[in-house]
């Protein structure tokens, strides 16, 4: 099987895991993938990710333009301004999951960093997760403001919307989403409860224990 079969049978495949974990509803949520020719695989445009077949899946080019499969999802171009910035990033999962989703619609006194370190696996899947500006759907705006923060962030919360996350790998990208979306669901389980995130040096340890 080809490198590109393979990727869009993952796609498919984490695409209905991600729906029936009920990470992803409606035609909402967007998956994709760099091929090592340059160009990328993304989940097409009103396509629900529990019911991908694999040659649905839209190829485009770097510049966004279509080369094979359904036309792309409109939010792809804010997927290309990330793996832009992030050479070593081979997959992209973005999701309107409810807890993260509920993160990003809060005032934050920080846009740095929205969520609190509060375990390990945050720390080393996600790291700093900077809320970006609200832009209406669709608006290509959001793809410099994406762009922006790249090269310093795997992880990213768009305001009033939901997460980006890249990683080397779909699984990977897959895992540091769902880490993402725990952690927001325990950030407001803890609600007002005086909590104990990890501090400076444990954050730094695992850092240089497993860097991203
Ligand atoms: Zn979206």
């Amino acid at each position: 099987m080809s490198e590109e079969a393979r990727l869009r049978d993952d796609i498919c495949r984490w695409g209905s895991i991600l729906y029936q974990r009920q990470l992803a509803h409606g035609s909402a949520g967007n998956l994709s993938m760099r091929l090592r020719d340059g160009t990328f695989l993304v989940t097409p445009t009103n396509s629900c990710l529990g019911f991908l077949k694999p040659e649905q899946i839209s190829k485009v080019s770097a510049a966004g333009e279509l080369l094979d499969g359904d036309p792309p999802s409109k939010e792809s171009f804010f997927h290309l301004a990330m793996y832009e910035k992030r050479p070593k990033a081979g997959a992209i999962v973005h999701l309107h999951s409810t807890y993260a989703v509920a993160v990003s619609c809060l005032c934050h006194a920080s846009p740095e960093n929205v969520l609190p370190p509060l375990t390990a696996y945050h720390v080393m899947r996600v790291g700093k997760l900077p809320l970006v500006d609200y832009y209406r759907p669709g608006d290509k705006a959001l793809a410099a403001a994406v762009g922006l923060r790249a090269q310093d962030h795997r992880s990213m919360l768009l305001a009033n919307h939901g997460p980006i996350v890249s990683a080397e790998s779909l699984d990977q990208a897959v895992f540091a989403y769902e880490e993402l979306e725990e952690t927001a669901k325990l950030f407001f389980i803890l609600g007002e409860r005086k909590t104990r995130p990890l501090n400076a040096a444990a954050i730094a340890e695992i850092d240089a224990a497993f860097p991203s």
